[in-house]
């Protein structure tokens, strides 16, 4: 009776949005040009050496804490200017998904999951890029090495996200359960809010596991 209702829910939200989005595999499709391109582009422009490597699990680790914070106090809260974004984390990803029904349906219902592409985009090229061209500048390639790192960082964010998300989640089922506990609506707004890892969780004490 509860999943019947969780199944109306989501047949309610597919028939609302449908029509606003495109097609599932073509944002798809952009969000792998678009990452693949942003680490393709800061590869050829990293002058490699030893040291330099030292800083990309740094530049991911940056990358987590960020993509925490913005879950933790973007996406599930409304700021000024931003409601957009609580709106379609907050009504609209956790409206489609929950602890009960956390699989996707079809393909389409992708686009419930993967970020829009132009978010990439524009976190990438318009916060990130302009940091790594000014390093450039100044000779240095620690902004290039950012981008590299939030770029690959981006990519892991959409596999774990998109494998929490599959009926039988086939690698990485901790992660996907961690991700489950935050979809539970009693949790949602207090726990679990990293995917890509479980670290900042661990940092500021918002990690939750399940006793059953
Ligand atoms: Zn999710
Ligand atoms: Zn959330």
């Amino acid at each position: 009776m509860q999943l019947k209702s969780i199944d109306d829910k989501r047949a309610r939200f597919r028939a609302k949005y449908k029509g606003l989005f495109f097609n599932s595999y073509l944002n798809g499709l952009l969000v792998c040009i678009i990452l693949s391109g942003f680490v393709y582009c800061s590869a050829l422009n990293i002058h490699w050496d030893l040291r330099l490597t030292i800083l990309l699990p740094l530049g991911f680790l940056f990358s987590d804490a960020a993509m925490y914070l913005a879950h933790r106090y973007q996406q599930h809260k409304k700021v000024k200017f931003q409601e957009a974004v609580f709106e379609m984390h907050t009504f609209w990803h956790h409206g489609m998904f929950t602890n009960e029904k956390m699989h996707v349906k079809s393909t389409q219902d992708m686009n419930m999951v993967i970020l829009p592409f132009f978010v990439h985009a524009l976190v990438l090229g318009g916060v990130y890029l302009p940091v790594a061209l000014l390093g450039s500048h100044l000779q240095l390639d620690v902004g290039w090495i950012l981008l590299f790192s939030v770029a690959i960082h981006s990519m892991w964010y959409e596999f774990i996200h998109t494998i929490a998300h599959l009926e039988n989640p086939p690698v990485f089922k901790n992660l996907a359960n961690h991700h489950k506990e935050h979809h539970n609506p009693k949790n949602m707004g207090s726990v679990n809010f990293g995917i890509a890892t479980t670290l900042f969780d661990r940092v500021f004490g918002t990690r939750f596991i399940s006793s059953e």
